[in-house]
C-alpha cells in the first residue's frame, strides 16, 4: 500500500514512512492512493470476532509492504492488552435506538488511546527494524499528552518530551502526565500559556541542524495511523449492531475531525454507514459549514469540552481532498485561500458531496449540562462533557433521521476525567476507575523551564539518551 499527500506536492510514500513522516512534506495530510473494500459476505464473516482479530483484519491492507507486517497481529493485540474491558471498545445502549460506543476503557480514560496504543508499538517496531531511535516532542492542553505518553513509555527507540503550560491543565490531567515514571518520558511545565507550548515546538521543528540530531518527530492527529486504528471501531459497532450489511448512523464529538474522518473512511471501505452527525460544542466553525458551505475562522472560545476547542480542523482537509475527488490543485487553491482570507466558499458541489454524508450540530455550556443531567435521570448514564455533546445530537435531530437506522454516538471520554464538569451538572462526582484510584499519592515528575527555545533545547541536549549517540 502507498500513501500520498493530499497537497499532490510530496513524496508517494509506504506506510512505514507515512508513519514516522506525519505531516507530508508540502503540507498536506497523507492518505491511502485506494481505499481497500470488504464485500458484505466478507463483513458477515467478521462478525462476532475479538476486537484485536477484527482490528488486525481491517488493518492488514493499510499495512502491507511494511516492515512489521508479519508480526502486526502480535502488535495489535498487545496494544489492546491493556483495555479495561473485553470487549474493548463495548457498546451500551441508552435508549431505544440510541447507543453508546465507550472509546475510554485506555490507559489514560480518553478515546485517543485507542490510537495511539497501536502507534507507539508500530513506532518502536518500525525504528527498531530500521535500527535507529526518534525524539518524540508535542505540546498539550491536557488529553492528548497523557495518551502520547502513555503509548511512549519504555519504548526502547523512543524519546518524549511533552510541554504542559504550567498551572492551566487540570490536575487529573497534569498527574496523568507526570506520575509516569519511565525513563524516556520528560514531562516539562512550561512558563507560558498553551499558544506558547505550540509555538516553542515549532520552534524545535524550525531548527533543522537541531530537528536532524535528535530525529524530531510528532504523534498529533494529523498521523494516518492514528486514522488507520480508529477506522476499526466503526466496523466493530456495525457488525455488533447489524452484522455488518445493516445501515446504521454515527453521532461524533468532534474537535480535529480525525475521529469523524475515521467514520467516513470506514464508509468508503464497505461498512453501510447512512449518515456522519458531526457534533461541535460553541467552537463551531464545520456546524456553521454544513449549513452555508462557508468555512469561517473565528476566535476560539474555551468551554466545558476543551477537547473539542479547535477553530481549525485539520483532518478536514482529507475530506475536502475525497470530496474533490481527489484533485491536489483544489485543495492547495482552498486552504491557500483559507489562511489568506480566513474564510472560503467552497462551491454549491463540493458542499453538495460533502452534504450527502455528513450534517453538522452544535451546543453550548448551558445545554451540555441539561444533557448530563438528562442522560443521568433517563438511562442512569453519567457522560463526560465531550461525549454529551453526542448524545444531545441524536436527541436533538432525532426527528430528521430514519428510524429504523440505529444511531451510535460515540463516547471520548470517561466521566471521570471531568469530574468538575460531572458533579455540576448531576451532583455526583465520578470516582477514577480502580486503576487510577491512587493518582493522587503518587509521586509527580516534571521540570520547569521559561518559555524560551533555547532553553527547551538545552534541557532537551541534558536529559536525552539520544544525547552524543548516533541517532
Ligand atoms: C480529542 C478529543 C475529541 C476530538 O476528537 P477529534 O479526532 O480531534 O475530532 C473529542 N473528545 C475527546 C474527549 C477528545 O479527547
Amino acid at each position: 500500500m502507498r500513501y500520498c499527500s493530499t497537497r499532490g506536492d510530496a513524496p508517494v510514500l509506504d506506510f512505514d514512512d507515512t508513519l514516522l513522516t506525519g505531516l507530508a512534506e508540502d503540507g498536506g495530510l497523507y492518505l491511502p492512493e485506494a481505499w481497500p473494500r470488504f464485500d458484505p459476505d466478507t463483513l458477515r464473516g467478521l462478525a462476532g470476532l475479538p476486537y484485536p482479530e477484527l482490528a488486525a483484519r481491517i488493518m492488514r491492507p493499510f499495512v502491507v509492504g511494511s516492515a512489521v507486517e508479519e508480526r502486526f497481529e502480535l502488535l495489535v493485540a498487545e496494544a489492546y492488552a491493556g483495555f479495561e474491558h473485553a470487549a474493548v471498545t463495548p457498546l451500551r445502549q441508552l435508549d431505544q435506538r440510541l447507543w453508546l460506543l465507550e472509546l475510554f476503557h485506555g490507559p489514560t480514560l480518553a478515546f485517543k488511546d485507542v490510537a495511539l496504543q497501536l502507534l507507539g508499538l508500530l513506532f518502536d517496531a518500525v525504528l527498531s527494524a530500521r535500527g535507529q531511535r526518534l525524539t518524540i516532542v508535542g505540546a498539550t492542553s491536557g488529553d492528548t499528552g497523557s495518551a502520547a505518553i502513555e503509548a511512549c513509555r519504555d519504548r526502547a527507540n523512543v524519546e518524549i518530551f511533552m510541554l504542559h503550560p504550567k498551572g492551566r491543565t487540570s490536575e487529573v490531567q497534569r498527574r496523568q502526565m507526570t506520575t509516569v515514571a519511565a525513563d524516556n518520558v520528560h514531562n516539562v511545565a512550561i512558563e507560558g500559556s498553551f499558544d506558547d507550548c505550540q509555538d516553542l515546538v515549532k520552534a524545535l521543528f524550525g531548527d533543522r541542524a537541531f530537528r536532524a540530531e535528535y530525529r524530531l518527530s510528532a504523534v498529533n492527529s494529523i498521523n494516518w495511523a492514528r486514522v488507520m486504528a480508529q477506522i476499526v471501531y466503526y466496523f466493530a459497532a456495525g457488525l455488533a449492531l447489524g452484522g455488518g450489511t445493516r445501515p446504521l448512523s454515527f453521532v461524533v464529538p468532534t474537535g480535529n475531525f480525525g475521529n469523524v474522518f475515521a467514520g467516513y473512511a470506514a464508509k468508503r471501505m464497505g461498512l453501510p454507514v447512512e449518515r456522519l452527525i458531526v457534533a461541535s460544542n460553541a467552537n463551531d466553525i464545520l456546524a456553521r459549514f454544513f449549513e452555508s458551505g462557508e468555512l469561517a475562522m473565528e476566535g476560539v472560545v474555551p468551554t466545558l469540552s476543551p477537547s473539542m476547542d479547535i477553530q481549525v480542523s485539520s483532518n478536514f482537509e482529507r475530506l475536502l481532498f475525497e470530496a474533490a475527488d481527489r484533485d491536489p490543485g483544489l485543495v492547495r487553491d482552498l486552504l491557500g485561500r483559507f489562511r489568506a482570507d480566513r474564510r472560503i466558499d467552497t462551491g454549491r458541489q463540493l458542499w453538495q458531496a460533502i452534504r450527502a454524508d455528513f450534517q453538522g450540530f452544535r451546543l453550548d455550556d448551558a445545554g451540555t449540562l441539561e444533557e448530563m443531567a438528562l442522560r443521568r435521570r433517563e438511562s442512569g448514564e453519567l457522560l463526560d462533557p465531550h461525549s454529551a455533546v453526542g448524545t444531545a445530537a441524536a436527541r436533538h435531530l432525532e426527528g430528521g433521521l430514519d428510524r429504523a437506522v440505529p444511531l451510535v454516538a460515540l463516547g471520548t471520554a470517561h466521566p471521570a476525567k471531568f469530574p468538575d464538569a460531572v458533579e455540576r451538572a448531576t451532583g455526583e462526582r465520578p470516582p477514577l476507575p480502580e486503576r487510577l484510584a491512587d493518582l493522587y499519592e503518587r509521586p509527580e515528575r516534571y521540570e520547569t523551564l521559561p518559555a524560551e527555545a533555547e532553553a527547551l533545547k538545552a534541557h532537551i541536549r541534558r536529559r536525552s539518551a539520544l544525547t552524543g549517540a548516533a541517532a
